[in-house]
């Protein structure tokens, strides 16, 4: 076969074509990554085994070191962050526990949001048990007491924008700015805004985490997580998957390659619809509040509006007028949407924050991250539109009068 591309030609810069293409555009060969199904590979000499042993993560030599389906998809989300380099995990609390487990040692503080991810509490809480690290949490909703929470072995600052489930709205460039001023690195998990969404490297981050379970997946068919960032803090990361062992399967890889190929379509229809319902939920009778940085009330919509492309994210929050058991009744009285956890998939998604993701920090953790009880979670997929906002039309305003005790009453329908 003969190449008849230029050389010289510029690649296309695009990210809704760099996510359908890769860094390779027109390549020749395979249009899919071929999955390798094999744990471990041979070699012809003791010199050619060492060789292959030494380029690590990049490697075709064991599964847990390096294999080249996961190097190969690895390749493609690094060149989508623009950045050096990027690990696949096991899944995305697997991510971020190998992004604490290398930047923190016994004895280093690390301050994180109050709003983060219930997953992170845990597993920052369990290293501060088990590890001897120390964490500040601080409220993503006052970054001007940020500085205060810094000590002299703050090694670390992490956060997330926007939070999960309340949508605050973090201003990364002023962030990584607090955190270089005090010797500290940020990380961002960037999953609620997806690759498409967000550049927090392009901002100042010094390292980006996704649950590719989410948006990059977008299916619900698969675990996995990503970290990306420069090579002189992604090689000591990869040691540490090395030592953990917290490597997904190839076949999981190269879901997260096809997936990739639609994202920019999926999450731009997500993003539009989650959009037109914020607009039309806020108007809703059944509603108290609704939480989405894409409302021009918000709190944060300018520095999102900012800092994210394509819109503002697939989830948005409400609080109902009816409280947490109106909250509950909706739930059970959507028909279409499903009631279960996780975000960012095709399909629409509801869950009780105090039920699922913000279960283990208790009714007390909630109230100071601004939660309230009776919080429902959306995460709009790509359905259409108008069956979305029937289903929850329907929803919430048969979940009302349930509240109120008024059980008899039927719905207006309107
Ligand atoms: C789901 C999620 C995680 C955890 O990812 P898993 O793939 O479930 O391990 C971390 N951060 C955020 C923001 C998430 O939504």
């Amino acid at each position: 076969m003969t190449d008849s591309r230029d050389p010289k030609a510029k690649p296309p810069d695009r990210v809704r074509t760099r996510v359908v293409h890769g860094q390779h555009p027109g390549h020749v060969g395979p249009a899919s990554t071929p999955i390798v199904h094999s744990a471990t590979f041979g070699f012809p000499s003791l010199e050619a085994l060492n060789a292959e042993q030494f380029k690590g993560a990049a490697s075709a030599y064991y599964q847990r070191v390096g294999h080249p389906t996961l190097s190969a998809v690895e390749a493609r989300l690094a060149d989508l962050e623009r950045a050096e380099t990027g690990l696949l995990f096991s899944s995305g609390v697997a991510a971020l526990a190998a992004v604490f487990i290398t930047s923190l040692q016994s004895g280093d503080h690390v301050v994180a949001l109050r709003q983060c991810y219930g997953g992170t509490h845990d597993l920052l809480q369990w290293g501060a048990e088990r590890f001897g690290w120390s964490v500040e949490l601080v409220d993503a909703r006052r970054p001007e007491e940020f500085a205060a929470a810094f000590r002299p072995r703050t090694r670390l600052v992490h956060v997330e924008t926007p939070t999960n489930p309340t949508l605050c709205v973090v201003d990364l460039g002023r962030a990584a700015e607090i955190a270089h001023r005090h010797g500290a690195r940020l990380s961002v998990d960037n999953t609620f805004a997806s690759p498409l969404g967000q550049h927090p490297l392009a901002l100042g981050a010094d390292l980006v985490i996704y649950s590719a379970t989410k948006s990059i997946g977008g299916h619900s068919d698969l675990l996995a997580g990503v970290v990306l960032g420069p090579r002189s803090l992604m090689d000591p990361m990869a040691r540490t998957r090395r030592v953990f062992g917290a490597v997904p399967d190839p076949a999981v890889a190269w879901q997260i390659e096809r997936s990739l190929k639609t994202l920019a379509l999926r999450v731009q229809a997500s993003n539009a619809n989650a959009q037109e319902l914020a607009r039309r939920l806020s108007r809703h009778a059944a509603v108290r509040q609704v939480f989405y940085p894409g409302l021009e009330g918000h709190p944060g919509h300018d520095i999102a509006e900012r800092q994210m492309e394509f819109g503002f994210g697939p989830v948005l929050s409400l609080d109902l007028q009816g409280g947490a058991l109106a909250a509950e009744g909706a739930v059970a009285a959507f028909q279409l949407i499903v009631h279960g956890p996780s975000l960012g998939s095709v399909e629409s998604l509801a869950s009780l924050p105090a039920h699922t993701s913000h279960i283990q920090i208790g009714p007390e953790g909630r109230a100071r991250a601004g939660i309230p009880e009776g919080l429902i979670r959306l995460s709009i997929g790509i359905e259409d539109v108008e069956d979305l906002w029937n289903d929850l039309d329907q929803a919430l305003t048969r979940a009302v009068p349930l509240a109120a005790g008024q059980v008899g009453r039927s719905p207006s329908g309107d």
